[in-house]
């Protein structure tokens, strides 16, 4: 039964993935996410149902338009097969359960953001908002954190990057955080409560070194070059959600013992 439970929420997720893709296209070029129907960016024709499998469509038709054959980018697939693979592992880790739901949403927006994040350097307001409506309703209906938890979660996430930023534009004079990233990380914190937004800073910021490092290194970028802090975020919450508590009782055990 787990087992046809996982497929069936994988399919639905590379379903609401494919969703996302429009999402991802259309929010930052402030376009309406219904309507016109799915259609190719490049010529213009609009989607067939034969084109509208998530992941396979883009294998079968080897990454072109059916039409015009002009590139769909890779993001496309990723992004069905990212959402697909993060819903099953949240089933699996957590069941049908408040947590379940919970993070189900906080990943949808993250993802989301992400990507927008990663080719526009923005993170949209609105998907913040929507996002904190959604951790509101979540923490009132009790399916998520005490709303205590959710409160200093949301100040500790917004508050400590706040701080980086006014730290890094007093001290190096330039801006270390962007708006998007301190309003997104509020947002997390709504989420996660103040322990497991902690451990999502902390992982972000070794994401981020690491990562930048590499960038460095591999010479992809250059020093001063802007890098979007938006996935590292992600990716240090998206650790915190799988293994956090795991995380914070074996640091506990380990340094304070
Ligand atoms: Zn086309």
């Amino acid at each position: 039964m787990t087992v046809f439970l996982s497929m069936v929420i994988f399919i639905a997720g590379m379903m609401l993935g494919s969703f996302f893709n429009v999402c991802i296209y259309r929010i930052p070029r402030a376009e309406s996410i219904v309507f016109p129907p799915s259609h190719c960016t490049s010529c213009g024709t609009r989607l067939k149902w034969l084109d509208l499998f998530p992941l396979f469509s883009w294998l079968f038709l080897r990454g072109r338009c059916r039409s015009c054959k002009s590139k769909i980018s890779i993001q496309y697939p990723l992004v069905e097969l990212i959402t697909g693979l993060l819903y099953m592992l949240l089933y699996l880790k957590f069941g049908f359960s408040g947590s379940f739901l919970t993070y189900l949403i906080l990943a949808s927006i993250l993802i989301i953001t992400t990507a927008i994040d990663i080719e526009h350097q923005i993170i949209p307001d609105e998907l913040v908002f929507i996002g904190i409506i959604a951790g509101v309703v979540l923490v009132l209906t009790g399916l998520s954190v005490h709303w205590k938890d959710a409160l200093i979660g949301l100040l500790v996430g917004g508050g400590t990057f706040l701080a980086v930023a006014l730290l890094s534009e007093w001290i190096l004079k330039k801006e270390g955080m962007g708006g998007g990233d301190i309003k997104l990380m509020g947002m997390i914190g709504l989420f996660l409560g103040w322990k497991l937004t902690v451990l999502s800073i902390l992982l972000s910021i070794y994401a981020g070194g690491l990562i930048g490092g590499l960038l460095l290194i591999l010479k992809i970028k250059k020093r001063g070059d802007a890098i979007p802090y938006g996935p590292f975020i992600a990716v240090g919450t998206i650790i915190s959600i799988f293994f956090g508590n795991e995380l914070i009782t074996w640091y506990l055990q380990t340094f304070l013992y």
